[in-house]
């Protein structure tokens, strides 16, 4: 089963003055070991997208697998439980991915507790490069070692899929650069890794990319 599936996901917002048609007829999938890429102009709807692919937002129609088990049909609950355990998402701007207080050890005991799996492996840290910052608290950290540490955090505890909103746009090329690498380890892992991006450096590492155009796969 792939980690991740929607089929003909429709989604609409209501503004003040008219609706907005922000997904049509997206049927998309993303498979472990695989990088996935959504790319398309801005307001495409790469960000809805992988919010509803998150569980985070409701499509107005269509369906949601998250490893074979469809969430559109879950409770609210149960929909939240799923979330927690199978998937992580990461913020674009690396301070909505951290707790200030926690250091980065402790992110991924958190992470492996939230998930309810055991402690995870130091080996995490020392595939993203991170090994020597496991007592690092996020001030003392690069945006780019952030932006790391959250992708660790959201694979802590062996989720099923990863999901990345644009996590380079805040960061240097260099940064940008690791985060790259970063993602097509976590991937070499066994996560299905999904970012929305228009950074060519992301698109390079991806496996499969899915283009939008106003609110349409191409
Ligand atoms: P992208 O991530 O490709 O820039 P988005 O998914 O953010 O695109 O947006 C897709 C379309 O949906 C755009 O027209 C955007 O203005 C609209 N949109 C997104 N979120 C909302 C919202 N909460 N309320 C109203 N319109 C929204
Ligand atoms: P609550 O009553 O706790 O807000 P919701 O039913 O709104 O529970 O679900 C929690 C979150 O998951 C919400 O943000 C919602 O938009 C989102 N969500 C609900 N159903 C789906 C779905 N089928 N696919 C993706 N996201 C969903």
């Amino acid at each position: 089963t792939e980690a991740l599936r929607c089929e003909d996901v429709h989604q609409t917002y209501q503004t003040a003055t008219h609706e907005v048609v922000a997904l049509q007829e997206v049927s998309v999938s993303a498979a472990r070991g695989r990088v996935t890429a959504l790319v398309g102009p801005s307001g495409s709807g790469k960000s809805t997208l992988l919010r509803i692919l998150a569980c985070l937002e409701r499509p107005v129609r269509g369906r949601v697998e998250i490893d074979g088990v469809d969430a559109t049909a879950m409770s609210a609950r149960g929909r939240r439980g799923l979330r927690r355990r199978r998937l992580g998402y990461v913020f674009q701007n690396p301070v909505d991915n951290l707790l200030g207080y926690l250091t980065v050890d402790e992110h991924l005991e958190l992470a492996a507790r939230l998930r309810g799996t055991g402690r995870p492996s130091g080996e995490l840290l020392a595939t993203l490069g991170l090994g020597h910052r496991g007592d690092s608290r996020p001030s003392g950290l690069s945006g780019g070692e952030q932006q790391r540490v959250a992708l660790a955090f959201a694979a802590a505890g062996d989720p099923a899929a990863l999901l990345a909103d644009e996590p380079t746009a805040q960061l240097d090329r260099a940064s940008a650069h690791l985060v790259g690498d970063a993602v097509r380890r976590l991937a070499a892992l066994g996560h299905a890794v999904v970012v929305a991006t228009h950074d060519p450096e992301l698109v390079a590492v991806a496996d499969d990319v899915v283009e939008l155009v106003d609110g349409r796969i191409r």
